[in-house]
């Protein structure tokens, strides 16, 4: 006799979508807003929090190699393949956070907040600068969670969610500018009865957004201008003083769960603070490394700016 065995369904897909709206929201973010068909598809059940997306950026002027299976379904394994991909087609992936999902009589609209930074000369940073060059029209993939293929038994982070508070009353989020689109979203869906601190560094005030949350969180905006501190230093400065060292007369912090998301450097300072000298647990939080400062790529693991391939700087 022989038995099958269900494949879960693979809670990921590729989709194309079109820029449907531009509008720069601050200084140094510029919001694209992404419509298309297809993402009658996409989703999460309950809000979106930090939910991540991939963008997936063409090499200056070339086509996109097709990524996944025939209507852009993905599998395990999907990202390993994609780098096997030769360039120029492979283009770039990113990681993003969806700032807002609508449903409007023309279709759903998923909104997006780039960062738009500058970097050295000679160098590429294609996410930022497709953003910039981005116009009505121009057409897009989002890697992202397929509603239909999410189940109960899907654990959140593979749908790209990782704010997890497993019922903390006590929160305390921290981030740069590249975390505020996800600290805006967590904020909007906290119930009244959680309290706490969030921290947001930018480098402009006219950075600073109006965030509304029906939770006590106390909302902290800092700037790096005008003394132009180095990246990071006002939030270490200003958890420094929320959260005092373990021992002090203040409430323990052990039972808080923290979402911290910036540059590398920064995390890692403010983790070793946070968990080494303040008694934080690591298991009730989240640590997150954005992007790295001379690294090409999102997250922790990008290539050394300058030893990418050629592609990157066409
Ligand atoms: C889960 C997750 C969610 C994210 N959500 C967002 C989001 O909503 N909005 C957003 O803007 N970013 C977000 N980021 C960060 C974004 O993915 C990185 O900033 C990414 O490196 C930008 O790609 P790029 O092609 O522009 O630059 P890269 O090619 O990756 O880097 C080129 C150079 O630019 C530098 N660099 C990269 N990012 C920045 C920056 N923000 N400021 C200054 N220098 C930088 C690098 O150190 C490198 O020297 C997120 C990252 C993760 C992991």
């Amino acid at each position: 006799m022989s038995t099958t065995v269900d494949t879960p369904p693979y809670p990921l897909r590729a989709f194309d979508v079109e820029v449907f709206r531009i509008k720069d929201v601050g200084p140094h973010f510029r919001r694209i807003t992404f419509s298309g068909a297809v993402l009658e598809r996409f989703g999460v059940p309950g809000p979106t929090r930090d939910l991540r997306i991939k963008l997936l950026i063409p090499a200056a002027g070339q086509p996109l190699a097709p990524l996944g299976g025939p209507d852009g379904q993905l599998y395990p394994g999907w990202y390993q393949d994609w780098l096997k991909t030769e360039q120029p087609g492979r283009g770039f992936i990113r990681s993003y956070t969806v700032g807002a999902i609508r449903a409007t009589a023309q279709g759903r609209e998923i909104d997006v907040d780039f960062v738009i930074h500058r970097v050295a000369e000679g160098h590429g940073a294609p996410a930022s600068e497709w953003a910039a060059a981005a116009e009505v029209g121009t057409g897009a993939v989002i890697i992202g969670p397929e509603a239909s293929a999410i189940t109960s038994a899907t654990r959140l982070s593979e749908t790209g969610i990782r704010w997890e508070p497993q019922g903390a009353s006590q929160v305390l989020l921290a981030g740069d500018e590249t975390a505020v689109p996800a600290i805006n979203s967590i904020l909007e869906t906290l119930p009244a009865n959680v309290g706490g601190h969030a921290f947001l560094e930018v480098q402009d005030p006219a950075d600073f957004r109006t965030i509304s949350t029906g939770s006590s969180v106390r909302v902290t905006w800092l700037a790096r201008q005008p003394t132009d501190s180095p990246r990071g230093g006002l939030l270490d400065a200003a958890i420094r003083k929320a959260v005092p060292k373990a021992g002090s007369s203040t409430a323990p912090v052990r039972d808080t769960y923290a979402w911290v998301a910036a540059e590398a450097a920064t995390v890692k300072i403010l983790r070793r603070y946070l968990v080494n000298e303040a008694g934080l647990d690591p298991k009730r939080s989240e640590f997150r490394g954005y992007w790295s400062l001379g690294k090409a790529g999102s997250g922790v693991n990008g290539t050394p700016v300058g030893q990418e391939p050629q592609v990157l700087q066409s």
